[in-house]
């Protein structure tokens, strides 16, 4: 096997430059720590970003898409439709502002909400549709949005994992209603934790601000006022210069990811071929210009293996390769079952929830890191497969 090297890879890790701790310890130095003036250029610069659309940071990415949740005025007795595949952030918001999650099933291709089956879902009391763009994919958003039109739909957009990613040329984000990113330590772009929210208008983005910060208004020199109930899920400065160091380097971390990417398809099936079985492992979509390839999951055939998931990834953490689960259907914990929620209510979801697998995938990672990942993981399910 091609195991030459011992070195743990772990599914995911962050890169940060000399300039970006240099960047870091000039704020600590600054007498300035908190939301300030690097804030203030980090959000006109992710403005920039997308296309001039108002641009609001928050403290990390759950905190973004409650508050989009707050700005579309979404709350009590309301519904949202969204995807069963997400982190489990995507539907507590929805709870955590009183309003009712509808889940739609996944499309098994892409991994994200079948839109066709949205249409189904709607009742009198939905209000908004929030999309997960799964591992960087994003959905049809032509699609996405008709839908939106056709029933009055407010859209959420939940990008946490699509910083970077396009539709048809141009970036998420710069387009469309309300889009949420996380900037959280996994992620393509980090501030260690945090996350923005592109925004329709000025309105919108004051309303965000209010409830950004106790929905405090000012008013004048010495008045305030407070009128809505905000939290406090403000961005840093420290968090914001990281960031827009992250931005500087972010076209070459797309381009080698995109490049680690290709060859974990050629690596694969050349490793299933040589084997001479027909090994029925469920690759990504092979989108080379649209998705940010935020991670590189594969579907496991559990039922043609005589093993779970767990001691696949118990076989690969020996071979010192770190794997992840993104995600199980979030209708099968415990909170959302006391509510009701039933994973065979969307069974593909339940299906890819208990079959996925993340592997590694990160700027740093070496070419040879991916030939022993291919090596490793095809030995390991031809070992386990029934025959
Ligand atoms: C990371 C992530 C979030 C939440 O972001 P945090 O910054 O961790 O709060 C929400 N949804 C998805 C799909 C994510 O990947």
């Amino acid at each position: 096997m091609s195991n030459t090297s011992s070195e743990f890879i772990p599914f995911t890790r962050p890169s940060f430059n000399q300039e970006t701790i240099e960047a870091v310890a000039e704020v600590l130095r600054s007498g300035w720590v908190t939301s300030g003036p690097k804030l203030a250029e980090f959000e006109s610069t992710l403005s920039k970003y997308f296309g001039g659309r108002p641009v609001r940071c928050f403290a990390n990415g759950t905190a973004t898409m409650k508050i989009a949740l707050q700005v579309a005025g979404i709350g009590e007795g309301d519904e949202v439709i969204t995807t069963p595949i997400s982190w489990v952030a995507t539907s507590n918001v929805i709870l955590s502002v009183g309003a009712k999650p509808v889940f739609v099933d996944i499309d098994p291709v892409t991994r994200n909400i079948d839109l066709d089956k949205v249409a189904s879902a709607v009742t009198s009391k939905t209000k908004a549709i929030m999309p997960v763009y799964l591992a960087g994919l994003p959905v049809d958003m032509d699609k996405l949005y008709s839908l939106a039109k056709q029933h009055q739909l407010r859209v959420i957009e939940d990008a946490a994992q699509a910083f970077g990613s396009q539709w048809q040329g141009k970036k998420i984000g710069s387009f469309g209603d309300l889009v949420s990113f996380s900037f959280q330590a996994n992620k393509n772009l980090t501030t260690i934790e945090g996350g923005c929210l592109v925004l329709n208008n000025g309105d919108e983005a004051k309303l965000a601000e209010k409830f950004r910060l106790q929905g405090l208004t000012r008013q004048g020199m010495d008045g305030m006022d407070v009128d809505v109930l905000g939290g406090k899920d403000n961005l840093t400065d420290v968090n914001a210069v990281i960031g827009l160091q992250q931005l500087k380097q972010l076209p070459a971390y797309q381009t080698r990811r995109t490049a680690l990417a290709r060859q974990y398809f050629d690596s694969i099936r050349a490793e299933i071929k040589s084997t001479g079985f027909d090994i029925q492992l469920e690759l990504p979509v092979e989108n080379f210009t649209e998705s940010n390839w935020h991670m590189f999951q594969v579907v496991l055939p559990v039922e043609q293996l005589n093993c779970d998931r767990a001691q696949i990834m118990t076989e690969l953490k020996e071979l010192g390769i770190g794997t992840g689960v993104h995600y199980p259907a979030i209708t099968g914990f415990t909170l959302y079952k006391n509510q009701g929620y039933q994973t065979s209510s969307t069974p593909i979801a339940e299906r890819i929830g208990k079959s996925i697998l993340t592997l590694p995938l990160f700027p740093g990672m070496k070419d040879q890191d991916i030939a022993r990942i291919a090596s490793g993981l095809v030995e390991i399910l031809q070992k386990h497969y029934k025959k």
